[in-house]
Parts: C-alpha cells; structure tokens; sequence
C-alpha cells in the first residue's frame, strides 16, 4: 500500500482495509479486538478522542471487541483520580469497555515470569551500569553502541540479581535488566534495551508489593499479547518500537502476536496537546483545571457544553491517516455548531442590559407571549415568555447615532422584540457622566406576535427579557487559550503565547424566566448571542453560571 492509498479516507480508512483483508484471509480466526491504553499520568485530551474512536469504533464497525486497558507502570506520575477520570471520559464519548477493563499492574507476575524466561534464554542480563554510562554505551544514530562489561553475566547469576532486585536489595540505579539484542542495531530502540528497573515508589494499585517495575515497551506488547488484541493501533511515534514490540513477543511463550499499526496523531492549532504541558497549565494556575472549560481535555469541553456527537463526528471527518498534520481548529468548532444548531433550545438572554421602559404599556400588566423552542423542529415545543413594562435589551442593539445600515434602535427608529411587539425609542436617558441609561419608548399594541396589521415592516429584531421576570446569572466567554496557531512554534517559552482574554465574566447577565429549570450541563441557544452550557461546577441557584461554548459564527475566520 502506498501513502497515497492511505490518504484516501473513503469508504474506510488505511487501517480499516487493513482489517478486512486480514479477515478476508482469516486472519486471527476472524476475531477484531482492538484497545484503548491510556497512561493514568493525566486527564484525556483530544487527541486520545480520537484513539478511542479509532479503536472502539473499528471494535463496533467489525463487531469485535475493544479493552480499556491502563498502562500504569510509572507509580510516580499516576493515580486513581486519573484513572476515574479516564473511565468518565471514555464513557461520556459513548464508548463502553463492558467487562474488559484491565491494568498492566495487574500483569506484573506474568511479566515477572517472562523476565525470567527471557534471562534463561540468555535473551536478558542485568546491568549494573549507572545510568549515564548506559546512555554512552548506547551509541548514536551514526555510531553503533558498546556491549555492556554486564553483557555476558552466566544465566545463574543473572537470575540471583534479578531475584535480589525484586526482593529489594538495591538501591535505585544500581541495576537494570536489560533485553539482549543488539548494541549495533541500526534502530537504536533495539540495543539492548531496559525491561525493568529498580523504583522505590508505591503504585496506586499494587502498594509497596513491588519495586521493580518493567518498562513501557516490555509491558505494552505482552498485556496486548494476554488480551488476545488482534490489532494494536497506536501513534507514529511508536513506528521504530515496533521492531522491539515484535522482538518480545518472538521471544515470549504468548498466547497471540498482535500487530501494532500505526497512524498520525492529531494536532491543533491555537492549542497544546500533550498531558505534560497541560499538567504545566493545572498547576501553575494558568488555568483552572483539567476541566477549565478552555482546555482542550475531554473534561474542559465536555464542561463547555461539547456535544459528544460533535466530537466523534470530528474524529470521523479528520480521518485516520499516516501524515503528520495540524487540524484547525475551526472543524472542531463547526463540528459542535452543527450538532448544536440541531439539538439546542433556544432562548432569549440578555449580556450587557440597557433598560427599555415601554410607556404606553399598563403598568403591573404582564402578558404570557409564546417563543417556539427551536425553529425547524417543532416536537422541541413552545414556551411562554413573559412580557411587562420595564424590559432589558442589548446595551449594542441600540445606537445614538446610527448609521443608514444599523437595523436596531436608535432614537425614532422602530425594530420588532422577538417574539412581542414593535417598539419605537422617544427618548435617550443618559447619567451625569454622559452613558445612556434607559430608553424611554412605546410600543404598537396592533404588532403582538411581531406582525403589523398594516403590512408595515421592520428590518430588525431583537432580544429582549422582562425586568421582573429575568433571572440573573454569571456568564463566561472563552476564546481560544493561545493567541498563536502554533504555540510551540516559538524556542522560547510555549506559554508565553497564552491568550490573556481567552475568558471574559460577565457577572449579572439576565436570562428569561424559563432558564429556571436548566439543569447542568444542558446547552441553550441564546438567540444571536451563541451557544451557552450550564456550568455544572460553579452554578448555584441563586447565581447559576453559563459557559459559552461556541459562537453562533466563526468569528476568527473573519480575523484572518
Ligand atoms: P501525551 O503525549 O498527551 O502525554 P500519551 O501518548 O503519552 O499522550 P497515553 O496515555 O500513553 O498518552 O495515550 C493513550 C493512547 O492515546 C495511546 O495509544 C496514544 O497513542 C493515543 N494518543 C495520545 N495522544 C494522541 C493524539 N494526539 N492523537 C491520537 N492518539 C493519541
Ligand atoms: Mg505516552
């Protein structure tokens, strides 16, 4: 297969037609089990969405199986608040791994006794190099390695040193165990590399029952290998492990040999990607949170209000594919504008008010007017808003001085309130300092439901919510984290690009009555604003906290 065939997506992608050939030919006793592997080192981003699509759809499309499986073998770095987060995320982007979740630590006595078994066959010897003379002897790309003075230590001894690490009689550093390849290997992942080394931590599973551990590449092909996994999907970056993945498992009495394939992760732009330099982000309070909602994790947008149908429908429009790209961003955005534009209830809300008092309208009279909840499905429904007096407008919907194209209000002009009457503004009230305050206007009884009788017409409509009904709320808007496309483009600092106005508060919006009954985590339309999610965090009843999840229109296309 040429790159070329790969980078044509459809009607499956490169590893999908992989897969039908090897069932075609039978490969595997026709059996399709694919797995997700996450470090619990960290919260998941997008970039492992797209994995987890990847490997429990394939497990879907070919009526196979996927296994979450965690790859916990750096006690230093992982924890169970990241294995719980995980296991939400996983499941909030529809995936379930029904009975099959599994943990490399979970594996340590297996992979113990193929240690052992390896060293019998004189295919693993412990080092007793440090580890600075390990990496000299290591060699460069141009230079082949040295063989260790450790190299040919007898089986026997071999086997005494690696049962003394396991018992703890050594100091960290002071052995390695080490597979026995080849220390002129052109692939430097194939000389000689560590299978287990001395750690003194406790594991957030095991305890203090172990402290050797064995490294990632060891672990990862032989838990594949007791899965039964037919496919190992994994990340380019992976390419060059592979001939060691299939080295240990030549080596090993394993049930099966997975193939690994590999594809390109995703990248995009105005973002990082990397649990390491989010975790940078966490803790140096830049942000705040796994789950801030401009983060690029599965949590951040899930608390922004992402649909988790617009994310798999990302994942599926980027495709899989073995070239190495950055993904704009926009096809994210537009990912969950269309899902949203399909499924969210619109409402009025108001984010900066001006107030409107309406003169000829009855004072204490409040009349129900009915909104339509969304304009091209009616089994969303209707509901009623309340209509009085005093109002709240877009403080920018008005203009002193207006231009021939502002279709809003400005003093004389007629404009229609969404859902209610015509209105026309007499009068500008402004404070000492000059800033209009409140405007003074009346409205066309004849217009209810926005239509004249007289067929005449207004150009414009806006939004609006009654003084004594609206409910205050805080809301939040994001804007992209980094101000460059490419944050770690730059030598110096990655930080340094973030985005001081990627939030802005607005503490004492005003949302229509209905929003009473939002729940956390429900999306609404607030018409010609944006989409807005309650924030299932910050939200109390007094003061419930939106996010806004997305604009209406891609505002930074206009930018660029
Ligand atoms: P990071 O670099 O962010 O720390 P990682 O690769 O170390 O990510 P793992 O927990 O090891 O994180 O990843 C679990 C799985 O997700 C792996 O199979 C990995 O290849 C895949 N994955 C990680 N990042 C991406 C990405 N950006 N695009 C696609 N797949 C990814
Ligand atoms: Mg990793």
């Amino acid at each position: 297969m040429t790159s070329k065939d790969m980078d044509t997506a459809a009607p499956g992608h490169f590893i999908r037609r992989i897969i039908s050939e090897d069932l075609a030919r039978g490969k595997n006793d026709g059996r399709v089990h694919t797995r997700f592997p996450p470090e619990p080192n960290g919260y998941l981003h997008l970039g492992h969405a797209k994995s987890i699509c990847l490997n429990f759809g394939i497990a879907g499309d070919y009526h196979g199986l996927c296994n979450l499986r965690f790859d916990d073998t750096n006690p230093e770095k992982e924890n169970e608040e990241y294995v719980e987060s995980i296991k939400a995320d996983v499941h909030w982007l529809g995936y379930d791994w029904k009975d099959r979740l599994y943990f490399a630590s979970d594996y340590f006595p297996q992979l113990y006794e193929f240690a052992l078994y390896l060293i019998r066959a004189g295919k693993a010897y412990v080092d007793s190099l440090s580890a600075e003379q390990i990496r000299e002897y290591r060699g460069t790309l141009k230079e082949p390695g040295k063989n260790s003075p450790w190299r040919d230590r007898s089986v026997e001894e071999n086997l005494e040193l690696f049962e003394a690490m396991k018992a703890g009689a050594f100091n960290e550093g002071e052995h390695v165990l080490r597979a026995r390849i080849d220390m002129a290997s052109p692939n430097m992942n194939l000389r000689d590399p560590t299978i287990y080394r001395i750690r003194k931590t406790i594991h957030h599973r095991t305890g203090d029952e172990w402290c050797i551990y064995p490294m990632y590449d060891y672990t990862h092909c032989i838990s594949d290998a007791l899965e039964g996994i037919t496919h190992s999907l994994c990340t380019l970056e992976f390419e060059d492990h592979r001939a060691l993945y299939d080295w240990f498992l030549d080596q090993l009495p394993v049930p099966c040999h997975p193939q690994q394939i590999e594809f390109a992760r995703l990248n995009l732009n105005y973002t990082v990607m990397s649990k390491r330099k989010l975790n940078q982000l966490v803790s140096e309070l830049r942000v705040d949170g796994w789950d801030d909602p401009r983060m690029p994790t599965i949590s951040g947008v899930r608390r922004r209000g992402f649909p988790p149908a617009a994310v798999r429908e990302f994942c599926e429009r980027i495709g899989v594919t073995r070239n190495d790209t950055v993904i704009d961003v926009g096809v994210l955005e537009n990912c969950v504008r269309e899902e949203l534009d399909r499924t969210s209830p619109r409402v009025l809300a108001v984010l900066d008010p001006l107030k409107v008092t309406i003169e000829n309208y009855p004072d204490g009279q409040v009349e129900m007017l009915e909104g339509i909840n969304h304009p091209n499905n009616p089994d969303m429904g209707k509901r009623e808003i309340p209509f009085s007096k005093t109002l709240y407008i877009e403080r920018d919907d008005f203009m002193e001085d207006p231009p021939k194209k502002f279709f809003r209000l400005g003093p004389g002009r007629e404009v229609r309130l969404r859902y209610a009457y015509f209105i026309t503004c007499n009068e500008v009230i402004k404070n000492a300092a000059g800033d209009v305050i409140e405007l003074r206007c009346s409205y066309d009884p004849q217009t209810r439901g926005g239509q004249a009788p007289d067929g005449r017409k207004v150009k414009g409509t806006i939004h609006w919510v009654s003084a004594q009904h609206a409910m205050q709320a805080e809301v939040r808007l994001y804007d992209r984290l980094f101000m460059d496309a490419d944050p770690e483009a730059a030598d110096g600092d990655w930080k340094a690009g973030l985005n001081p106005d990627s939030r802005q508060v607005i503490k004492a919006a005003l949302l229509e009555p209905s929003l009473n009954a939002a729940t956390p985590g429900a999306v609404y339309q607030f018409e010609r604003l944006g989409y807005f999610c309650m924030d299932g965090k910050d939200s109390i009843s007094e003061q419930p906290v939106f996010n806004r999840t997305i604009t209406l229109r891609d505002s930074w296309a206009k930018q660029k």
